[in-house]
């Protein structure tokens, strides 16, 4: 077993702090990686406060690594210590099924999240990128661009897939309007990424003093949601909306800005259900509603190639390992732009409990 170290929520209620754990050995298919940076999704929030009511304590988050390879088993050709690499939301699934022969290996029945899953290697739970090293198979490390600024990378492993996928499969570009919902870590690089599509981008947003930075990313334009008669502006316009807010919300307010035939995409993974939206918005202009969730391996090394050819990362603040508690607080609070990358540097092997 791999002694390892980092910081674990114990239960819902306390404060993350310092822990020690095993990783298992690293296999002939394996990659050791050393973590340098790993963003903080809400997802991380979510899950080490048990909002989703799945958590197993102690859970160490993190789903959006950048690291450096230290060792590779016998079986793997594609890296070698030194290069520069990615993990994001998955570490495992079934390889056979036809979600993953798809290369939508997140659908997959098996498929091992990257913590607070069990480990078909350990039969444990998995822990994840707030700690200083980890051991993942070889078909679930990503290349990362030497050309990227590896700290600003790290939130393309969560934040950069999630919208990058729906709106590849929605196929926004060039002549579409395009509607993302919340400038948080997901929203800050939904709007990149559509802007680069070649979309025209409506940013909708609770918050007024995020207007300029919204048209600095992308956005044509910058919608209060809070203000109906800016909302009705834009009835029956948009092609395609991708919503990311992590809270319960009136979806209506968004369906009635579509089209005909548009759609409104859900990312934000709220801890209660969203109220019900009214039938009639869909029936009568056969709108969809509909979700997404992150994207599959082979995806997610496209957008990683597609970002360092455009040179996208997400706009960070940097932060210490024992800033972790503080960087929630202000999450929830929406005072982040746009997204917390812990330093790993920063986490001490002798702040830890053995
Ligand atoms: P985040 O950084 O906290 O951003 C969420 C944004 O939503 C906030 O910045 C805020 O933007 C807006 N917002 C928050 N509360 C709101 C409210 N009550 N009403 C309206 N808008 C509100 O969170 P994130 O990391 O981007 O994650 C967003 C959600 O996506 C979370 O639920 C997360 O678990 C989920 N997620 C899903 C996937 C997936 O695969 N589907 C992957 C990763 C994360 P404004 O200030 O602009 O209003
Ligand atoms: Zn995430």
């Amino acid at each position: 077993m791999l002694k390892s170290y980092g910081y674990a929520a114990f239960d819902a209620k306390t404060p993350l702090g310092a822990f020690s754990f095993d990783r298992r050995e690293p296999s002939s298919e394996d990659v050791l990686i050393e973590i340098l940076y790993c963003g903080v999704c809400h997802s991380d929030l979510h899950q080490a406060r048990n909002e989703w009511h799945g958590t197993t304590f102690p859970i160490v988050p993190g789903h959006e690594i950048v690291g450096r390879v230290l060792q590779t088993g016998s079986n793997v050709s594609a890296f070698k210590p030194g290069d520069c690499v990615g993990v994001g939301c998955m570490v495992d699934s079934c390889g056979i099924c036809t979600d993953c022969r798809d290369d939508l290996e997140q659908f997959c029945q098996e498929a091992v999240f990257t913590y607070n899953s069990p480990d078909k290697h350990t039969g444990k739970m998995t822990y994840g990128g707030y700690s200083n090293q980890i051991v993942v198979d070889q078909h679930f490390v990503l290349h990362i661009s030497e050309k990227l600024n590896p700290a600003a990378a790290a939130p393309l492993l969560c934040a950069g897939i999630t919208t990058y996928s729906p709106l590849k499969h929605w196929n926004v570009g060039k002549g579409q309007k395009v509607g993302i919902v919340g400038l948080g870590g997901l929203g800050h690089m939904g709007v990149k990424f559509a802007h680069a599509f070649g979309a025209e981008v409506v940013l909708f947003t609770t918050s007024p003093d995020k207007i300029a930075d919204g048209k600095r990313l992308g956005a044509a334009e910058v919608v209060i949601s809070k203000n109906p008669e800016e909302m009705q502006k834009h009835l029956q316009s948009f092609d395609f909306i991708l919503n990311t807010v992590a809270a319960p919300h009136d979806l209506d307010q968004y369906l009635t800005l579509l089209k005909r035939d548009g759609s409104l995409c859900l990312v934000g993974v709220p801890d209660h259900p969203h109220p019900a939206p009214n039938v009639g918005n869909l029936i009568f202009k056969r709108r969809a509603l509909t979700g997404s969730l992150i994207g599959g391996i082979r995806e997610t090394q496209e957008m990683l190639d597609f970002c360092a050819a455009h040179d996208i990362v997400s706009d960070i603040e940097l932060i210490a390992m024992q800033d972790i508690n503080q960087a929630y607080e202000r999450m929830l609070k929406n005072d982040v732009k746009y997204r917390f990358v812990i330093d790993m540097r920063t986490l001490q092997h002798s702040d830890q409990q053995d």
